[in-house]
């Protein structure tokens, strides 16, 4: 099939690649036009592993191409990926804008049999207004569906390849057969292809996430409970887990959830309750919970220092909202940093992938950005944890403590043994676990 996939960032390039890969003719359109020249190139533009390999090895088979101008490629289109973003608006809901800017350009040069679907996170009510603009726009009723995507950064190839299941709304048996036809080669080990309406697809995408967040707030809330009562949160974790009606995932406590989707969706479902007169108070607390895990970090380094900042050296770990991502938006390492720079501290900053992003938003206020973990806790009076990258699991305490001007730990995500770090001499605060020193 011929598919233009409108938006090139994580879903979007993710979506359009596989896609590819999978033997189809697909063009990626973004009006960012650096962005489009780079992939020209070879040059991704986020990192997501195996993604840089997959686009390469598409585009110089010529089954991937990228372009800005979406009016030479849609007129030649059965399917119309609209993968764009739909960040947060000042009111908490979703700021479509983008999306509705896709149907204007799109409109004129859609092929009457062509599908339009939308893969962004849309509020429910999204899919039908689309659809009444493009009739609006055409003068004809469009196919248009919905068609959320699930996958997560990190390991977003994968989850794409490997769906748990697809979720699509439709309206139509056209859309049902093309949607079907596109996701079989992604459904042969049986997982399951679910056709709904547009709404209860979109509300599904929602759903899903808002619980997922829940259970991020509800376990950073039993977390700092029993830092207060001197249980330990991983041991209570454990012994929810294996209750197999509750599980393991998603239930490690830390500095909450961040990224592009949680956040964001989590308060554009709160407000779409909200605009139907229902009161989404479960989603408000997740929120406020998350809001209030996010700065726990900073509250645990100001009450160890009395507030008085100036002049320490603070080494960080990790930036990035999780580990195989370079992903820094919503990420908590965000609030630190302002609170660090606020205070005169002096910061080095270590984290595999996502230096780049967070140079851009704080430039020459970090007074060091490193090339390993090792050198930013070079003369640390401490060290602070934010993501949970693999590489930081198991350091040499004895190499970490000489280098360091003082052995002080603050560590988000729980990575060490208290054990260990008690052995070997550190004064260690993490989450939910009584404080070693
Ligand atoms: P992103 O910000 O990484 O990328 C969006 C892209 O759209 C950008 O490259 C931007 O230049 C482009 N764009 C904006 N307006 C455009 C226009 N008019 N025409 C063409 N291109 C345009 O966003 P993302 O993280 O890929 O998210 C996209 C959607 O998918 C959002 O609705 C998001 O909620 C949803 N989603 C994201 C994830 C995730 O992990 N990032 C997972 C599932 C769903």
């Amino acid at each position: 099939m011929k598919l233009a996939v409108i938006g090139t960032g994580y879903v979007g390039l993710v979506t359009g690649t596989c896609f590819s890969d999978l033997g189809n003719d697909v063009t990626c359109i973004d009006v960012n036009e650096a962005k489009v020249e780079g992939l020209r190139q070879g040059i991704i533009p986020i990192y997501e592993p195996g993604l840089s390999e997959l686009v390469i090895r598409n585009y110089e088979e010529g089954r991937l191409k990228f372009t800005t101008a979406a009016s030479d490629v849609i007129p030649d289109s059965d399917v119309v990926y609209i993968a764009v973003g739909t960040p947060q608006s000042d009111s908490g809901a979703a700021d479509l804008s983008a999306v509705w800017k896709v149907v204007e350009d799109i409109a004129p040069h859609l092929r009457e049999d062509a599908l339009v679907i939308v893969k962004s996170t849309v509020p429910v009510g999204t899919n039908a207004k689309v659809f009444e603009m493009l009739k609006k726009l055409t003068g004809r009723e469009c196919h248009c569906a919905s068609n959320p995507e699930f996958l997560k950064e990190g390991s977003a190839i994968d989850d794409f390849m490997y769906p748990d299941r697809v979720v699509c709304g439709v309206r139509n048996e056209f859309s049902e057969e093309i949607l079907q036809t596109l996701h079989a080669p992604l459904l042969r080990t049986g997982k399951p292809i679910l056709f709904m309406s547009p709404e209860s697809s979109e509300l599904t995408k929602y759903a899903a996430n808002a619980l997922l967040a829940t259970k991020i707030s509800f376990i950073n809330e039993i977390a700092n409970l029993s830092e207060k009562v001197g249980a330990d949160i991983n041991d209570v974790r454990i012994g929810m887990g294996h209750d197999q009606r509750i599980g393991f995932q998603f239930l490690f406590p830390g500095l909450g959830y961040g990224g592009s989707c949680f956040p964001k969706d989590v308060r554009a479902l709160a407000s779409l309750a909200d605009s139907l007169d229902l009161q989404p108070k479960i989603m408000r607390a997740v929120d406020e919970v998350n809001v209030h895990q996010r700065a726990s970090l900073v509250r645990k380094i100001d009450a160890y220092y009395g507030g008085d900042l100036a002049g320490k050296k603070v080494g960080i770990w990790g930036l990035a909202f999780k580990p195989k991502t370079d992903d820094v938006r919503e990420a908590p390492a965000l609030e630190l940093l302002r609170y660090l720079i606020e205070k005169g501290a002096e910061i080095a900053v270590h984290d595999p992938e996502a230096m780049e992003n967070i140079q851009q938003q704080f430039g020459d206020k970090i007074h060091t950005y490193c090339k390993n973990e090792m050198e930013a806790i070079d003369g640390a009076d401490c060290l602070a944890i934010n993501t949970e990258w693999n590489e930081y699991r198991t350091p040499d305490f004895n190499k970490l403590k000489s280098k360091m001007k003082a052995p002080v730990i603050f560590d988000g995500r729980n990575l060490f043994d208290l054990g260990v770090v008690e052995k070997n001499g550190f004064t260690y605060y993490s989450v939910g676990r009584t404080p070693v020193d």
